[in-house]
């Protein structure tokens, strides 16, 4: 199973609000309940495109032709994708690109990973051009948003909602980090090859990554798995399924 890795969307990070941001984003990232967007203004004041994170399909437009309403476009995976806390479906809501960034665009679209989507823009009365965006893990819900307790409209999905830095690797072949604001995103890493070394028992294989976590699985002894991202001493070996990673060795 070939899953892809979600990765950053912009050439250049230039993350101009985070989620803790006291201009607009604290009554999304307080509120009951919550959610974590970012503002991204890329490399300068221009308007940088935005790029597909994976192969991703549109679920919703709303606002375009509608100087009130700022331009927001829902995007959801089209399978699961690998992010640095697990396997899962992601989507997310992004806003303010122009309408005539996405005069064409219709609902069903995809986009393929690293493709262009549309540059920033300020449509709906953003002070600068950039994107503001917000994601979560699972499938889009609803009419993807509801108000939460502080009045602002929130990401519905079939999952959680969740900061960036725990869904996006940074491709560094891709994405150049101007601005983080302090987010700690992770290096994408590639798959590897490992044998399973626990002579005389087999390895439990947990639903996450923590010895707290339901055991799912055991494997064998030397057996061969696939180790797709680690985190905390823990590796993910797929859907739901990770090992902690001092069992695994490079030969058999
Ligand atoms: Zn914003």
């Amino acid at each position: 199973m070939a899953w892809q890795y979600l990765i950053y969307p912009f050439k250049v990070m230039g993350i101009s609000q985070t989620y803790d941001g006291s201009y607009s984003h604290r009554k999304y990232s307080t509120g009951n309940k919550k959610d974590y967007p970012i503002d991204e203004a890329g490399a300068d004041t221009g308007r940088d495109y935005m790029y597909a994170p994976a192969d991703v399909v549109v679920k919703k437009i709303y606002g375009r032709g509608d100087s009130g309403k700022p331009n927001t476009i829902w995007l959801q995976t089209r399978k699961k994708v690998i992010t640095p806390i697990g396997i899962f479906y992601v989507t997310g809501r992004v806003t303010h690109m122009s309408d005539a960034d996405i005069a064409n665009l219709k609902v069903g679209d995809v986009f393929r990973a690293k493709e262009k989507m549309f540059r920033e823009g300020t449509d709906g009365g953003a002070t600068g051009n950039h994107i503001h965006m917000t994601w979560g893990t699972g499938k889009f819900k609803g009419s993807g948003w509801s108000a939460n307790s502080n009045g602002a409209y929130v990401l519905t999905t079939t999952g959680s909602n969740r900061k960036p830095e725990k869904l996006f690797f940074v491709d560094s072949g891709f994405t150049r980090i101007r601005d983080s604001r302090g987010l700690k995103f992770e290096k994408k890493p590639e798959p590897k090859t490992r044998y399973v070394h626990t002579p005389g028992s087999r390895l439990n294989v947990r639903k996450s990554y923590s010895v707290k976590s339901e055991v799912v699985g055991k494997l064998a002894d030397k057996l061969k798995v696939t180790v797709y991202a680690r985190r905390n001493g823990w590796s993910l070996i797929g859907v739901k399924k990770w090992v902690a990673s001092r069992y695994l060795k490079k030969t058999r």
